[in-house]
């Protein structure tokens, strides 16, 4: 059921249901971080691997130390200019969050959403929301409620409608738990916006580093829609895709070589937060064509250029 109660989620939430929650990143599968029981729900219905481990979510970071949690200065320092935003935080985890919630790692992921409905629903209970995004795992992330509706139907008790995400793609993942802050993800907040504040670079071996992913959802294919995807330009496939039927997915401009009716532009003014935002969505349009190939442009290098490009390699991957 799809709804906008956020009392009746809180309920749900406290009683040990799963409830999906409306995010600025993306929507996520809540559970009640401290009940194991809860959270094992949340592995099962995403088909999600064991070893990979949860955010948790609240509305301030009095609440996080309240429950343990140790946050370094640096960290700190982030989250007073960054949250609530698109930002989580890999800090020591202290002895009260379930291994569960962090595949047995030591260290726990920390956010505060950016968003009203979330917020409120957050300032109504007195447990952090582990919550990773409301999907399949591998598929697609969900940016509204229909989406999660989709793929969930009533697999899920209630689906907490707060429109269509401002941000649209995951939240970028900072870890403090070596000697200089790493990062783990690219997402949502721009890297150089975090390098200014730290002022110093961010140690990018995590992510760069295939072999050894410290975030283990960054190693396989994921964000994948059915269709297979490949980014480049369409004179550079090989003749025989070249025939194929293709939609694009583009930053700002058509392609001269397929129709319009058959391209998705994904921010006409050329502004990289304005394409990450409908990003997701452009991804599910673009199955629906029921194309051979779905040939996707790469973005520029900068901004949340990294994170779109990120997510399109991803779905690259098979
Ligand atoms: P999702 O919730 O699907 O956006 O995925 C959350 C991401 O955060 C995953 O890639 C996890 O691997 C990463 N993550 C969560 N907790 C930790 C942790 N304690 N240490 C390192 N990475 C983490
Ligand atoms: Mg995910």
């Amino acid at each position: 059921m799809i709804g906008t109660d956020i009392l009746y989620a809180a309920n749900l939430l406290t009683n040990g249901e799963l409830v999906a929650i409306p995010t600025e990143t993306v929507y996520g599968l809540a559970a009640n971080a401290f009940n194991g029981a809860a959270v094992a729900k949340i592995y099962e219905t995403k088909g999600r691997p064991q070893f990979n481990p949860l955010i948790i979510h609240s509305n301030s970071f009095e609440k996080f130390l309240s429950w343990g949690i140790q946050i370094p200065e640096e960290a700190l320092k982030l989250a007073e200019k960054f949250s609530p935003g698109p930002l989580t935080l890999v800090v020591p985890k202290g002895n009260k969050i379930p291994d569960i919630v962090t595949a047995g790692h030591p260290s726990v992921a920390l956010r505060i959403p950016n968003h009203k409905t979330c917020l409120e629903l957050l300032s109504a209970i007195d447990f952090p929301l582990a919550a990773p995004s409301a999907n399949v795992s591998g598929s697609i992330s969900p940016t509204s409620a229909q989406h999660v509706y989709e793929q969930f139907g009533e697999k899920i008790p209630y689906i907490l409608d707060g429109g269509t995400c401002s941000i649209g793609l995951e939240s970028t993942i900072i870890s403090f738990t070596g000697n200089t802050p790493a990062l783990l993800r690219l997402g949502g907040l721009a890297i150089e916006e975090i390098e200014n504040v730290l002022g110093k670079t961010l140690d990018k071996s995590k992510i760069l580093n295939n072999e050894n992913p410290e975030a283990p959802g960054m190693l396989s294919r994921h964000y994948a829609p059915k269709t297979r995807l490949v980014i480049g330009n369409f004179e550079d496939l090989p003749t025989n895709l070249k025939e194929r039927k293709i939609v694009s997915i583009r930053f700002k401009d058509y392609d001269k070589h397929i129709p319009h009716s058959e391209q998705i532009i994904l921010s006409k003014n050329a502004n990289l937060n304005e394409a990450a935002q409908v990003l997701f969505s452009a991804m599910r349009t673009a199955d629906k064509f029921q194309a051979d190939l779905i040939l996707a442009e790469k973005f520029p290098e900068t901004g949340l250029g990294l994170a779109i490009n990120d997510r399109l390699k991803r779905a690259e991957l098979s």
